[in-house]
């Protein structure tokens, strides 16, 4: 039998929330998803990261609460998609290298940890996924963001694993880092996000959680297919 197009139920639209740890692969992930779905993916790490090179680029010092706050009605952040990838800009500006520096990454999460700056973002990050069909990666996205999220995954791996994955990542980008900064960098990171006060990074009950220590990107990619498919219905 076949059916008339017109006849055919149109796809469920989702949202896909990504949390986990720092360096799991969330991204990658994320971006495979969204591309094999024909989603919307936003890193919302970005999000944290425009805002802090913003705080540097102005000598403003994260510390002073008020100050930060002052500012953030002048902290416009957007991106774009290209066939590299999304691109992060703020204010206008193309960023997107700038925000991965070692000086962001070392007071990203300091910064995120500032309640006016998570209300922000939190809200920016809602209406980016009111219509649905959106993946979003992050720290407290199926806990906080999307609490209602279709399909939650909460990612891990040892630390010695996503130390040696973001070494190698940082070198490809040609980001110049050492080893020893970067296992300090992701578990001070991953203490500071996980002990904050507001919306600390904690894995939903509602979450798939997946250890990716020695699981291929394929693998992942399938497995998580697999639970998307079955949350959209098709
Ligand atoms: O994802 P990425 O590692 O680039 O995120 C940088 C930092 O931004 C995290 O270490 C965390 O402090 C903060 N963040 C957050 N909530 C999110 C996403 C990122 O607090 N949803």
């Amino acid at each position: 039998m076949r059916l008339e197009k017109s006849k055919l139920l149109p796809l469920k639209k989702i949202i896909i929330a990504i949390d986990g740890f720092s360096s799991c692969g969330k991204s990658t992930l994320a971006r495979q998803l969204a591309a094999k779905l024909d989603y919307v993916f936003i890193d919302s790490g970005a999000m944290y990261r425009a805002v802090t090179l913003y705080l540097i680029q102005r000598g403003i010092d994260h510390r002073d609460a008020a100050a930060v706050e002052a500012v953030l009605p002048q902290i416009y952040i957007h991106f774009e998609r290209q066939a590299s990838g999304n691109l992060t800009f703020l204010n206008g500006e193309a960023v997107e290298q700038q925000i991965r520096q070692t000086q962001v990454s070392d007071l990203v999460s300091p910064v995120a940890t500032l309640s006016a700056v998570r209300r922000m973002l939190v809200q920016q990050q809602q209406k980016l996924g009111e219509s649905k069909g959106i993946i979003m990666d992050g720290r407290d996205i199926g806990t906080v963001v999307f609490p209602r999220a279709e399909l939650k995954i909460f990612l891990t791996a040892t630390t010695t694993t996503r130390a040696e994955r973001r070494y190698l990542e940082l070198q490809q980008k040609g980001t110049p880092a050492d080893i020893d900064w970067v296992r300090h960098n992701l578990e001070e990171r991953d203490r500071i996000d996980s002990t904050r006060a507001d919306s600390p990074l904690r894995q939903a009950s509602d979450a798939v959680v997946i250890d990716n220590t020695n699981l291929k990107p394929e693998e992942q990619l399938a497995m998580v297919m697999a639970l998307a498919r079955m949350r959209i219905g098709s």
